[in-house]
């Protein structure tokens, strides 16, 4: 068919004024680059071509007229991050060129992590009326079931039987709305009081419409060991793929024994249950204070008496956010129990009766107290890493602790570059195709044709975090482009302004494998 001319000349006009939508969108031919495709494999010369928010070609290709030309000066092209585990979407909403992620080289963030998160409706209306720099997708929290039926105020207690089904049945809606699967955060009072039968009634139904499983186990601590069981049990009873968000090992008691919970993780393997996890590269975390009482007995001498010697080092912990006493943020432990004159266990015991207090009378507020927890150790933190069905997160939310801006970053720049923990190739695939794989997510994670643009550009030689706990905002280094559906979001450590995130949905169970 011959394209009528005139189409072609008012075509060309309404180019020149700035509207296209005449098939006249330039292709993005990236060159010069060594392509790491998120498989695995080792890294290769080739271009990549981009229309639209698609990547088109692979290989040696030939600059076409109208291409629009990157020069990727022989750095290293990659498949854009997925955070497997991020509680960035606070952040993101107030800071939708989402800088935070773009400068770690993230694309695509998953929320609804421990228990939490928005129903996908929600989500669809936010994402509807603000754009962000970044890709979202979901998982549906426990916690948030309980809290819609039961009440928030009415969580420590095991759901009735009338409970449960409304739960299962507002989890089927929001499977069906495109949420990846079921999350919970069994650590936390909202959920901690749940039977398992209570969560494998729930983990059933994310099964039965092709989900999966993520959670927050139920101790990282003292009950390690039947955490774990109970995850391996609900991947055998419901034979949908598990994981274990954030692994780790943060009881004194328990450092050094990462070896022998992987070796647990291989059994269950080669049982045929699908258990994987994601881990993130610090040995501190952040989480309430309350985390540190694994028996909720938050005003028992021996308890917060443990919680400082065996949970978390107090000299290295640093009291993040603590609405009571703002002053007290960015101090550790032990030096607000030394201006107190008091033992840093009485502290601990202070600061949670005030925040309970402070929640008290300021029902309103969110968030009220937070620590950065120093309880792993590096050994654990890297075999952890390193084991081949570990992907890396951030569980970054750009508050205090350094891994919302850096964690992405500092995975390349320290365990691969520096410490040689693994290869590029392996760190990128634990960033890319392998958590796609992990979350059921097609289409992104991999540099291949047909798949969406989601790009990061780095230098492997200068990539770093530059985030600590003191200054958590610092922008990492050697992240020079970031493209999220073919628009680019990030350059040269600033934020292009673009804003092209969608919102990432479970593919229907329906469609066919090829
Ligand atoms: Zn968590």
């Amino acid at each position: 068919m011959k394209i009528c001319p005139l189409i072609k000349h008012l075509s060309s006009v309404l180019c020149f004024m700035g509207i296209s939508g005449f098939a006249l969108a330039k292709d993005i031919l990236i060159v010069n680059i060594r392509l790491i495709d998120g498989t695995g494999a080792p890294a290769r010369k080739a271009d990549v071509r981009l229309r639209g928010d698609r990547i088109i070609a692979v290989g040696v290709l030939k600059a076409l007229p109208g291409d629009s030309i990157v020069d990727g000066r022989g750095q290293v092209l990659a498949p854009g991050f997925i955070d497997s585990h991020s509680h960035h979407l606070g952040y993101l909403r107030r800071n939708p060129d989402g800088l935070a992620t773009a400068n770690q080289g993230i694309t695509t963030i998953v929320i609804g992590q421990d228990g939490d998160g928005l129903p996908m409706d929600s989500l669809r209306v936010l994402l509807s009326r603000s754009r962000f720099a970044v890709n979202i997708a979901s998982y549906t929290g426990h916690t948030m079931l309980r809290s819609a039926v039961m009440g928030e105020d009415d969580l420590n207690r095991p759901a009735t039987d009338a409970e449960l089904m409304q739960m299962r049945s507002i989890l089927a809606q929001e499977m069906k709305h495109g949420s990846l699967g079921l999350s919970t955060g069994l650590e936390y009072e909202g959920a901690f009081y749940s039977s398992r039968a209570e969560v494998v009634s729930l983990a059933r139904v994310a099964s039965e419409l092709g989900g999966r499983y993520i959670s927050h186990i139920r101790s990282e601590d003292l009950k390690m060991d039947d955490a774990v069981e109970e995850i391996i049990a609900i991947g055998r009873l419901t034979g949908m793929p598990v994981k274990i968000s954030h692994i780790k090992l943060a009881a004194r008691d328990d450092w050094g024994q990462a070896p022998r919970v992987i070796a647990r993780l291989k059994r269950a393997r080669a049982e045929g249950i699908d258990i994987t996890a994601d881990a993130y590269p610090y040995t501190f975390w952040n989480s309430t204070l309350r985390v540190l009482f694994p028996d909720r007995r938050y005003s028992d001498t021996a308890s917060a008496r443990l919680a400082v010697e065996e949970l978390c080092d107090p000299d290295s912990s640093m009291l993040v956010r603590y609405l009571p006493e703002p002053d007290w943020e960015g101090r550790m432990l032990s030096d607000i129990a030394r201006m107190r004159r008091e033992s840093p266990a009485q502290t601990l015991l202070h600061l949670v009766a005030r925040a309970e207090a402070y929640e008290r009378t300021h029902p309103d507020a969110e968030g009220v107290e937070a620590i950065a927890g120093k309880s792993m150790t590096a050994g654990d933190v890297a075999a952890f890493l390193a084991w081949p069905h570990t992907n890396i997160c951030s569980d970054g939310n750009a508050g205090r602790h350094p891994r919302g801006f850096g964690a992405f970053t500092r995975v390349l720049g320290r365990y691969v570059r520096e410490s040689g923990l693994m290869d590029l190739e392996t760190a990128v695939h634990k960033m890319t195709g392998l958590t796609a794989r992990h979350l059921g997510i097609r289409d992104r994670g991999l540099i291949r044709p047909g798949y969406l643009a989601d790009l990061v550009l780095f230098d492997p030689e200068r990539v770093i975090d530059r985030a600590t706990l003191e200054d958590s905002h610092a922008i990492s280094d050697g992240i020079s482009g970031v493209w999220v559906n073919g628009k680019q979001v990030y350059e040269q450590g600033k934020s292009t302004g673009v804003r092209p995130g969608r919102l990432v949905l479970r593919p229907a169970p329906d469609v066919k494998k090829r």
